[in-house]
């Protein structure tokens, strides 16, 4: 590497803060090139930091004009100063204030990170570290402070001007154009937490009274013109309210809970104290320009946000090493939410469906990292699916293993406990060692370990003493042989030929859970009737490799019988996984295993397609090219995987063609029925979406006939994106047609280019390349908008195995160029695209070189970011 390796943060040098921040007075003066921040902090030495020590604020890309202590200018020999900090030697030891002023250029902040504008719009984003680029500050999370923040602009261009808190004033100012508002937040909060935004925006409003009696306006503020579009997003802040308030006792606690939309946006969203700023994709919906997946995707993170109110703000994190404290929490909060909401086992499909594919696959590359890292050289690297992902599944055991009513005991006594203070993995597992009086600590250890571990499982039936025994054994990847078994929740069950055998028990199973905290251990069911198959890991109980030998009639036995509707779905995974991972290995001789598949899946259609279309949908979706190399793990080859794939979609297709034609019938909307994107019609659609893209797989005439149709007919964003990535596959003049007509009905809607960008860029065919060059020069495309890269770069890189992992080299090549050209103006985004570079070692040997040659061309690039560099070494370490 020709860049200087960035200094690694280490987790066990945590120390407190050497100063404290009790209160911070903000004066902020918007404008376009020139804005002034004057920040006045009020300081105290720390009693739990060390004496004498000097004050050293952080700061990044900051031009300082002017500092005073107490009121009196400081003399320039008093303090040193530059871009990325400031360090006053000999501070006072006592409590003193400080008047920092510095200048912000909003305009020209391409990193999204502290103020920038976004489409006229003035915001920001703090997290993790972007206070420091607004003024110098102790920008840790462990420092809370009382703000107040007076915002100040031209009264034209940014006639809303919200802040964190509550208003506490608003007025103008005489013959300058200029109009100002003062916001006051009561709460302590670290500067993460801060924002502010500025501009000409429309809304809409609800009011909403909490539990408590307080009297809330709620608000979603939009760019001008698309109102109409948030009304959704409201809804779904005041059902988070109230289902926040019924299911952990959490009620809101300011006047005012806003939520503002921005166009260009590095992350998802943002739980700044009582000002919510999001990425417009996840709040403007209609049926004209969103998805059922956009509808959900939105509910989803509304309510995640706003579940940070209580895990994230009131309670927050000790330093970022605690992230998963805050996100692994809320993720599973906000999963929950939308599980009581919608149909909770298709949920819950949905959920480890995205698990398996981008947590496995990291947990199993270079990137791999504890849920709770032990170091770090870019926190913004760390925002990761381990740390979210599988830090909720850390809490769902946790559930698991001791039980609903502790559970909510436990979260009750980890706010209670907790309120207000900065805390730490150590502090959430103690409150529920508290209400439980078991001893977490081995619990703790999913918290400290990479890798995903491998349950493997045996069953062994004795017909005579009519017993059942099944034997287990745990091993972690990489760990050392005296590394501690985990504790382990199995959620389990016996099945039978003809249903569930609810008459077997043993005694090691408690509400059917068998909880394995050994490295091996053995369980045995007594008055076991018949040979059983037997369903363990329901509901996917632990985030963990199950290895098994069942035959696929057992695996139809649990499709058929297995009253846990995630083991269904996850015995059709496995059956699909096994025929297609057996072609590409050459290790198949008869189709006869595929046509008994095809015959399975015909008569579960027949006995539950209409009764939950939803749930059916998702049976009839086979892995992803990427689940299958996953499972596959070594010298994986995507072409080959494409192949096999495709050909088991085509026997599908064929197989099941009249039934699916007769289920498209059978669900189709009455015409001029309402669009509704609840989940009872969107699982209509998505079932009736099935049907098209398996008839298409096996005759292409047929789909593109039925998808012109439904594009002809569609009511709604959903059905016409279905067809025109059903025509997608089909190469030839209608897919073009289609593709052509969609970009010109939609040519003023950047959000709904975006799916079009991501639907061309996932064609898996040789053209593919070129056509994304073309689309680079599009006129909506623009490098600085993280939604257009994400959709056409984005999704070519982890959607598109076959072309980005091209022979030639090129799909690499592609993303590499573009990594390049981003990282000087958006180095966050730049490292994420870098992200999709994770599994390279796992590929052929061809392709591997390839992968890796162009990881150490991006790598020897002079003057990278410490974020692309940080991926750079980690990737390519070992
Ligand atoms: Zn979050």
């Amino acid at each position: 590497m020709r860049t200087e390796t960035p200094p690694t943060v280490r987790l066990a040098d945590y120390r407190p803060s050497d100063h404290l921040i009790d209160r911070v007075e903000l004066d902020v003066r918007l404008d376009p090139r020139d804005t002034r921040v004057t920040a006045t902090l009020a300081l105290r030495p720390n009693p739990a930091g060390r004496a004498d020590a000097p004050l050293v604020l952080d700061g990044d890309d900051l031009t300082l004009l002017g500092l005073a202590l107490d009121g009196e200018v400081l003399a320039p020999e008093a303090y040193r100063a530059d871009a990325s900090g400031l360090t006053l030697p000999d501070c006072p030891q006592r409590a003193f204030t400080l008047r920092i002023e510095t200048r912000l250029d909003p305009t020209a902040n391409t990193k999204l990170m502290g103020l920038y504008r976004s489409s006229g719009v003035y915001c920001t984003q703090c997290e993790a570290d972007g206070f420091r680029r607004i003024t110098y500050f102790l920008d840790r999370p462990d420092v809370l402070s009382v703000y107040t923040t007076r915002i100040e602009a031209d009264r034209e261009s940014a006639p809303v001007l919200l802040g964190n808190g509550n208003p506490v004033e608003a007025g103008e100012i005489p013959g300058t154009g200029r109009h100002y508002a003062v916001w006051h937040d009561p709460l302590p909060k670290p500067a993460y937490l801060f924002a502010l935004v500025g501009g000409r925006l429309d809304r809409v409003t609800k009011r909403f009274t909490t539990m408590e009696g307080r009297d809330v306006a709620l608000a979603v503020y939009v760019e001008p013109g698309k109102a109409d579009r948030a009304a959704y997003a409201l809804d779904a802040v005041e059902r988070s309210m109230i289902w926040d308030e019924q299911a952990f006792g959490r009620a809101y606690d300011l006047d005012v809970f806003n939520v503002v939309a921005v166009s260009d946006f590095n992350m998802g969203a943002m739980e700044n104290k009582g000002l919510n700023i999001f990425n417009d994709k996840y709040v403007l919906a209609s049926p004209e320009t969103a998805t059922d997946v956009d509808y959900a995707a939105i509910e989803a993170i509304i309510a995640h946000e706003y579940f940070h109110n209580w895990s994230g703000n009131r309670v927050t994190c000790r330093d970022w090493f605690q992230l998963c404290l805050k996100e692994g929490l809320t993720v599973f909060r906000d999963q929950e939410f939308s599980s009581d909401m919608r149909s909770r086992a298709v949920h819950r499909i949905g959920e480890v469906r995205t698990l398996r594919a981008r947590q496995f696959p990291e947990d199993a590359g270079p990137l791999a990292h504890p849920v709770r890292p032990k170091q770090y050289a870019e926190i913004n690297n760390f925002y990761t699916a381990t740390v979210y992902e599988k830090g909720a599944e850390i809490v769902r055991m946790l559930r698991t293993l001791i039980g609903e009513a502790a559970f909510r005991a436990g979260m009750d006594r980890y706010f209670a406990d907790n309120d207000g203070r900065a805390a730490t993995v150590e502090d959430f597992l103690k409150a529920f060692e508290a209400v439980t009086g078991r001893d977490l600590t081995r619990f703790a250890e999913w918290y400290e370990c990479p890798g995903t571990p491998r349950v493997a499982v045996s069953g062994h039936y004795d017909a005579a003493a009519r017993t059942y025994r099944l034997d287990f054994r745990q091993t972690r990847p990489g760990a050392g042989a005296d590394a501690p078994p985990l504790i382990i929740p199995i959620s389990l069950g016996l099945v039978g030929p003809d249903g569930p055998l609810d008459q077997a028990t043993s005694d090691r199973v408690e509400d059917g859970v068998f909880v394995l905290d050994a490295a091996e251990d053995s369980l045995t069911f007594t008055n076991v009737a018949a040979e059983p198959v037997p369903s363990l890991f329901r509901g996917f109980s632990a985030p963990v490799r199950v290895e098994i030998s069942l035959d696929d009639a057992a695996r139809l036995t649990l499709l058929r019988h297995d009253p846990d509707s995630f083991n269904r779905w996850e015995a059709a995974q496995r059956i699909a996984t096994g025929l297609i991972t057996a072609q590409v290995r050459g290790t198949t001789t008869e189709a006869a295993g595929a046509e008994r598949f095809v015959a399975a899946l015909g008569a579960f259609l027949d006995a539950e397609a209409l009764r939950d279309p939803a749930f059916a949908a998702q049976v009839l979706a086979l892995p992803s090219e990427g689940d299958i190399a996953d499972e596959i793990g070594q010298a994986i080859d995507p072409d080959a995987i494409f192949r096999a794939r495709r050909d088991l979609r085509r026997r599908l297709g064929a197989g099941l063609r009249d039934r699916l034609l007769t289920l498209r019938e059978t669900l189709a909307e009455p015409a001029g029925a309402a669009f509704s994107p609840d989940a009872a019609s969107a699982g209509r659609r998505a079932l009736r979406n099935a049907a098209l893209d398996l008839i298409a797989a096996a005759d292409p005439a047929a789909g593109i006939a039925l998808a012109q149709e439904q594009i002809a007919a569609a009511t709604n964003m959903t059905d016409r994106l279905a067809a025109l990535s059903t025509l997608a596959l089909l190469p030839g003049t209608a897919r073009e047609t289609a593709l052509a007509a969609f970009a010109e009905r939609y040519a003023s809607e950047p959000l709904v280019l975006d799916k079009w960008f991501a639907i061309q860029a996932t064609i898996p065919e040789d053209g593919t390349i070129e056509r994304i060059r073309q689309l680079r020069e599009h006129p909506a495309f623009a490098m600085t908008n993280p939604n257009r890269v994400r959709a056409l770069i984005g999704s070519f890189s982890l959607a598109n195995p076959t072309q980005f992992n091209r022979l030639d080299g090129a799909g690499y090549d592609l993303v590499a160029e573009t990594i390049l050209a981003l990282d000087g103006t958006n180095p966050q985004v730049a490292a994420r695209l870098m992200t999709a570079f994770g599994p390279w070692r796992r590929l052929e040997a061809e392709r591997r070189s390839l992968a890796e040659a162009a990881l150490r061309r991006i790598a020897a690039t002079p003057s990278l970011s410490r974020d692309v560099t940080d991926i750079g070494t980690r990737s390519l370490a070992g």
